[in-house]
């Protein structure tokens, strides 16, 4: 076995995990399925909006050249524009039109003056201007949003709410982006079981319903082959029936026990590995390779380092397939509630969860660490990040900490 000093820091592994990736082909998908994805071409403005020149308050639309006289001044009071209508008549100097949000200013005018700043005349037809107001005033210039021809949205944005939304406003219903990540996933190991067949003296396939969850919330689209027996043929026989996919994530059978054939299979399937075992507790054994257009992440069989891995490798890897510029994971802020004690050589990354106090984000570490136990990771909300030389961290010492994507 090799010793801690040959294992890869985990920035480099994550970058060589992203450098064997690259966004996939381009599919059009329609708008309920476009959220979190990122556009894969220049998207140009079909239409100039707001189309015209309209109001953004209730009020008088006037000409602004009116107002310059001491206040009040008494302009008359012509047609009333609804949203949605088209003015009729012309703004002429000693007069306004009545207008509400969103209406089209009338030819004429050049500003709007705010019902709050006006008192209409007990006849109604007639207004007195309260206050003085600059071309402009309250008008939502055409063209705003958008100018009809020019790139409104560029290739690789990514495509939240209001990009959609602005999107649908030109009309547009579907959109190009990266198709999603197929993704084949498979668990080995003699001791288990599925979850629907649960078997006496067994342990039931937690990882690869867990894996598969994790997928689907990055974007991608997992299938879960099933579990191989400890064999070389039968680890053999799923890796042959995942191939095709965007990613293979295996779990367990990484290590060097005497049953740990992944390794083995995929060289064998031709797979060329670009690393095998990282600097970092929990997920040391995690191996990447790459085949033709397929990325083979062997991931740790124990069920809270294979989400540990997922989150600091898997994740990363699938955003870029997604065509995502921004891959790294997530880091904000924080302090240590507690003390941490550790022989330095590995990057840790410790459960936790936090909670904003005073200020802050305070990280109360998880009483178990043990990466066997999946209770261990439930309810934390980061990943605390205890670095590779540091031995002991403090009570309000200033950590990084990684929101989790696993949580609810
Ligand atoms: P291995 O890497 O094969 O030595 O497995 C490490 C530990 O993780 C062992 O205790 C396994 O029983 C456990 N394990 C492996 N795969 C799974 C799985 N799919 N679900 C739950 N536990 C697993
Ligand atoms: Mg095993």
């Amino acid at each position: 076995m090799k010793d801690d000093t040959e294992l890869l820091a985990v920035e480099e592994a994550r970058a060589r995990t992203l450098a064997l990736v690259q966004p996939l082909s381009t599919e059009w998908v329609r708008w309920e399925d476009a959220l979190g994805r990122t556009l894969a071409e220049d998207v140009r403005a079909q239409r100039t909006l707001p189309p015209w020149d309209n109001s953004a308050m209730d009020g008088f639309a006037v000409r602004s050249a009116d107002l310059s006289a001491p206040m009040p001044v008494r302009l008359r009071v012509g047609e009333t524009i609804y949203a949605g209508q088209t003015p009729r008549e012309q703004v002429r100097p000693g007069t306004c039109a009545r207008i509400m949000t969103g209406a089209p200013l009338p030819a004429g005018a050049d500003a709007v003056v705010m019902r709050e700043r006006t008192r209409l005349t007990p006849e109604g037809d007639a207004v007195d201007i309260l206050e003085g107001v600059g071309p402009g005033n309250f008008v939502r210039p055409r063209g705003e949003d958008a100018r009809e021809g020019e790139v409104l949205l560029p290739r690789g944005t990514p495509l939240g709410i209001p990009e959609l939304g602005l999107l649908l406003g030109q009309g547009r219903t579907s959109v190009p982006v990266p198709r999603r990540p197929r993704v084949a996933i498979l668990s080995t190991g003699d001791e288990l079981c599925p979850a629907d067949a649960p078997a006496e003296g067994r342990i039931v396939d937690a990882n690869a319903p867990a894996l598969s969850l994790a997928v689907m919330r990055a974007g991608g689209l997992p299938s879960v082959l099933g579990i191989a027996r400890d064999t070389r043929e039968d680890v053999s026989r799923l890796l042959a029936a995942a191939e095709g996919h965007d990613l293979v994530l295996t779990s367990a059978g990484m290590s060097v026990g005497e049953h740990d054939f992944v390794r083995e299979a995929l060289a064998q399937l031709g797979v060329a590995q670009d690393f095998w075992r990282v600097a970092i507790k929990p997920g040391k054994p995690l191996a990447v390779g790459r085949k033709g257009g397929t990325l083979y992440c062997g991931l740790p069989g124990n069920p809270t380092s294979s989400l540990v891995t997922f989150e600091l490798f898997v994740r990363p890897a699938l955003r870029r397939m997604l065509g995502h510029a921004d891959v790294e994971p997530p880091r904000v802020p924080g302090r240590l509630a507690g003390e941490l004690k550790k022989a330095p050589g590995l990057d840790h990354y410790i459960r936790v969860t936090a909670t904003w106090q005073e200020g802050e984000l305070w990280a109360r570490p998880l009483a178990t660490q043990t990466s066997g136990a999946l209770r261990s990771a439930a309810s934390a909300t980061h990943l605390l990040h205890f670095p590779r030389h540091s031995s002991r961290l403090a009570t309000g010492d200033k950590v990084e900490l990684l929101p989790l994507s696993w949580s609810a």
